[in-house]
């Protein structure tokens, strides 16, 4: 194979690492090419904003190694006789040249500021001297605290938090917890429904439900089910305080409890409601009469049901 002539400075100018690497025909091999490529992505990987000068003296080593070791294959011939040759000094230059520059590159190689990962380019960037307002949130920034940064010429106030990204991150947590909200409060109405549903309407004396779950801790828990116009209300029955309004949009334990009724029936939960509280779970009458007690609702709503 010859020594192939053209890799002097071949890829000054290369905008990115992988730009930097040389084609098929600037490799003694396919199998050389695919070893730069994963090693430059490797590279690209591990510290994705490259400056593009680093990048292009990466590839020009990459090419000298790569040129080299051509000149050294020659060395053998194909039957396996060392046939010596000697390494043209440019070659070699070439290599030296190119391990000079990276490691000088990598010496003065500042990684971005993570405080700074969401300001992106900008000339100067300086702690905050002055009070003022974030340009990005609106949120008012502090001597000492934020940022004040210059990009093309003019400088602007960055708050701490939107210039690491930690808004932007707030944002997508927010964003995801008002999305879960949502579903949770689909299905906590669409159970509440079921419920309603679950008891009849031939059965229900006026709009509400009332009944108990053991909570997760085994705890027995209290509620009336209320169904509004549009949606449903729950109200939580806590010994010794007026009863708690808990909106079902909101309360993933509703949801919960909701949920549980749907595993044992709304019958159950009516009649523990009745035999814990001494109230009918349906209308609401206390119940005085012994077997009503004991059956945990009374008379005429069980007749109903
Ligand atoms: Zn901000
Ligand atoms: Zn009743």
């Amino acid at each position: 194979m010859a020594y192939r002539r053209n890799y002097n400075r071949p890829y000054y100018g290369a905008r990115s690492v992988t730009d930097a690497v040389p084609k098929t025909d600037g490799f003694a091999s396919e199998k050389q090419r695919a070893f730069a490529l994963r090693l430059v992505a490797d590279i690209e990987a591990a510290e994705p904003g490259l400056p593009a000068d680093l990048a292009t003296a990466v590839g020009a080593m990459i090419a000298g190694i790569d040129g080299l070791a051509t000149v050294l294959s020659d060395n053998v011939a194909d039957d396996g006789t060392p046939a010596w040759r000697t390494v043209p000094t440019r070659q070699m230059s070439t290599v030296i040249d190119g391990l000079k520059a990276v490691s000088t590159l990598v010496a003065n190689y500042k990684p971005a500021d993570p405080a700074l990962a969401a300001v992106g380019q900008h000339d100067r960037a300086m702690v905050t001297r002055f009070d003022g307002k974030c340009h990005r949130c609106g949120e008012r920034t502090t001597a000492g605290t934020d940022w004040a940064v210059q990009a093309g010429g003019a400088w602007k106030a960055w708050c701490r938090d939107c210039a690491s990204g930690a808004t932007a991150a707030k944002q997508d947590d927010l964003a995801a917890q008002q999305e879960a909200d949502r579903a949770a409060s689909a299905l906590a109405h669409q159970q509440a429904e079921q419920v309603f549903g679950a008891v009849g309407t031939n059965v229900l004396n006026g709009n509400a439900v009332r009944f108990a779950v053991p909570g997760d801790d085994g705890a027995l828990r209290f509620y009336i089910l209320k169904a509004g116009k549009r949606r449903f209300f729950m109200v939580q029955i806590v010994g010794g305080h007026a009863p708690q309004p808990v909106t079902v949009e909101r309360h993933r334990q509703v949801l919960a409890d909701l949920c549980f009724i749907g595993d044992e029936g709304i019958r159950a939960a009516v009649v523990r409601y009745g035999k814990e509280i001494g109230e009918c779970g349906i209308c609401g009458r206390t119940l005085t009469d012994e077997e009503s007690r004991a059956a945990g609702i009374g008379p005429v709503c069980a007749g109903r049901w």
